[in-house]
């Protein structure tokens, strides 16, 4: 390996991979410490998927209606389906109102109302007086580009601070010490096609979602999971990765996300019959049930021979009936959509809609401060995660919307405050056999010779994913999927191609990088799915229709060797704890 010699290497208190709203979060939070903070990112950190959040973000201020965050932490263990650490949701519901003063004075744009209060909308799931008192106005927007400024602000702030961010550098594997703790990470510099070694005493890792191994998504091309592969390959578990949240609205063909806060607004779903067919499925809630009950009622319409157009294979949503200054006013970024990707007029004609993959509630698994938990439950040294990427688990099978914003503030603070902590000692000495592993990985993929590209293998992975583990999941579609995805497994390992072998700006050995992450992922999602034998929540199946408390009112985790054989057992779900309310399982009806 001629790669070693020429390694740049840098020495930082907290390194962070990933750059979204997390990372970013994290970053201020550490920086502020004074601590010395690094930021890797492989796009530009105004391109991270954050950017792309249109609704909200969820706190209870009771800025339209009474409210009180142990609602809202009522309405997220409701939506989790009681499968969330009921901890992780105490500390983010109560810290909710602090999270968004924060994001006001760091500049964010909230949109106001007549009194120039921060405007809050309703969305799903969400609800006054422990789901008793009717529908909560709990989500803070900027218009429907929410995201988009949170993430311009966090970025401003980071470049205010001085945090020191890598840009268009990809995180390859990471490094551990001689006593297992995490000591850095490994990274491509994408422009020179440089290896870099970020020695880190705390890695936080922010990398985001892995809502690409499905076709229909509307996750960014982006969202490989690359952190939560760098966790299996270095032996340790993922956690819920059968939980995978279709969103009942994405835009028909292009799959663009239609914001939920469309619906939050007044705008409603109907059949091919002109039905407001939810009446149906979700009588009290309507088209403001959680998403995993609005995405089954959608394709229950669809399989019934209610559908929309030609070939009845989708709904629609109406907004016309809103008016102009709330179409103007509060979505504006919505009907540009309709007219650019599908070129329908809002005012005068329904969005043609059908659920898309949207967010993965599985990742690695974590304490309430953000620390990865490894074998046994135990903390790994070193290493935190947050955002995407972790399952702390605020969101159990199914997360609530605007929920994950308010995640990513939250425990982006609070890892950053602790990672800092260790700032003042050494770097432990590097594993350099950990290091070595990394590399060859590297080497392997990079010349490999074989006869299938990343981009044929990722369409292939992407194709099984959405035929056998979607909406509806049973055991015969999940085994042969299994099968599928280990042929994969084994064309990727021994037959695939990797044409340019420069270095520099290398997009197909970046897709080959990835597509490993991601067939990772792929193979724990279907596996995850053919091993939990009920329905909760985003996992559906057909034949295990009941969710089942008795024997999986708790999480699963995955493992997997070098050589593509995989474990699965589960832990415990966490409860509250403290003063915070705790709440047993009950029946979920919206
Ligand atoms: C279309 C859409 C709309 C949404 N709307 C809302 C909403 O209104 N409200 C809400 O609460 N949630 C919403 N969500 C969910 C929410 O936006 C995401 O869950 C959240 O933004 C993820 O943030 P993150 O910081 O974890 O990761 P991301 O924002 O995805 O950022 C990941 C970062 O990691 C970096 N990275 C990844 N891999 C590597 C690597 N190998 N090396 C270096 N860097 C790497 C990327 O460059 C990027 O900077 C929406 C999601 C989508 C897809």
């Amino acid at each position: 390996m001629d790669y070693i010699t020429k390694i740049v290497k840098h020495h930082f208190d907290v390194v962070i991979l990933g750059a979204g709203g997390a990372g970013l979060r994290a970053a201020l939070a550490a920086v502020n410490t004074g601590a010395s903070v690094a930021v890797i990112s492989k796009v530009p950190p105004t391109r991270s998927h954050t950017v792309a959040a249109q609704g909200g973000i969820n706190a209870a201020l009771g800025n339209r209606s009474q409210d009180d965050w142990r609602w809202h932490m009522y309405d997220t263990v409701r939506g989790s389906d009681w499968l969330s650490d009921q901890d992780s949701v105490a500390t983010m519901c109560a810290n909710a109102a602090e999270a968004i003063r924060e994001l006001e004075h760091m500049g964010v744009p909230f949109t106001r109302d007549e009194n120039g209060l921060i405007y809050q909308r309703a969305y799903g799931g969400q609800s006054t007086e422990y789901g008793k008192g009717g529908i909560a106005y709990r989500a803070c927007a900027a218009a429907d580009r929410t995201g988009h400024a949170i993430l311009h602000t966090l970025y401003q702030q980071s470049l205010r601070l001085q945090a020191q961010c890598f840009i268009e550098f990809i995180a390859l594997d990471l490094v551990f010490d001689n006593e297992g703790a995490c000591a850095g990470a490994l990274a491509l510099e994408l422009e020179t096609g440089s290896l870099h070694l970020f020695r880190s005493k705390q890695l936080i890792i922010a990398s985001g979602g892995f809502g690409q191994i499905y076709a229909q998504t509307t996750a960014s091309t982006i969202c490989t999971g690359d952190g939560n592969a760098m966790i299996l390959r270095a032996g340790f578990p993922l956690q819920d990765m059968e939980f995978i949240q279709f969103h009942p609205t994405g835009l028909y063909g292009a799959g663009v996300l239609i914001t939920e806060g469309a619906r939050g607004e007044g705008g409603f779903l109907i059949n091919g019959l002109g039905e407001r067919f939810m009446e149906r499925y979700a009588p009290a809630y309507k088209d403001l049930a959680s998403r995993d009950v609005i995405s089954r009622a959608i394709m229950e319409e669809i399989r019934a021979g209610r559908g929309c157009g030609k070939h009845k294979d989708h709904v629609e949503l109406s907004l016309s009936h809103l008016g102009a200054d709330i179409i103007n006013g509060k979505l504006p970024s919505i009907r540009d959509i309709a007219k650019t990707f599908a070129g329908i007029d809002v005012f005068h004609a329904p969005i043609p809609v059908t659920p898309s993959v949207h967010y993965t509630m599985g990742g690695i698994p974590a304490s309430t401060s953000g620390q990865v938990l490894g074998k046994e439950d135990q903390p790994v040294q070193g290493l935190y995660v947050i955002g995407e990427a972790a399952c702390n688990s605020v969101h159990g099978a199914n997360r609530l919307g605007c929920n994950s914003l308010l995640d990513l503030m939250v425990f982006g603070k609070i890892a950053g405050e602790h990672a800092a902590e260790t700032k003042d000692k050494p770097h432990a000495t590097l594993n350099t056999a950990t290091l070595d592993q990394a590399l060859a990985r590297f080497n392997q993929l990079h010349h490999s010779t074989g006869e299938f590209t990343p981009a044929t293998l990722r369409r292939e992975m992407q194709a099984r994913m959405q035929n056998y583990a979607g909406i509806f999941r049973e055991q015969i579609a999940l085994q042969e999927g299994m099968s599928q995805l280990d042929i994969l497994w084994q064309k990727l390992k021994n037959s695939l191609r990797v044409r340019d072998k420069n270095l520099a700006w290398n997009n197909d050995l970046i897709e080959a990088l990835e597509l490993d992450n991601l067939l990772h992922q792929a193979i724990a999602t279907m596996a995850s799915a053919l091993y939990r034998t009920e329905s909760r929540g985003a996992h559906y199946r057909s034949d295990y229709k009941k969710r089942d408390d008795a024997n999986w009112l708790k999480h699963t985790l995955f493992t997997i060797k070098p050589d593509g054989t995989f474990t699965l057992s589960t832990r415990p779900v966490r409860s509250a704890g403290g003063d915070a309310p705790d709440f047993k399982p009950e029946m979920r009806n919206y």
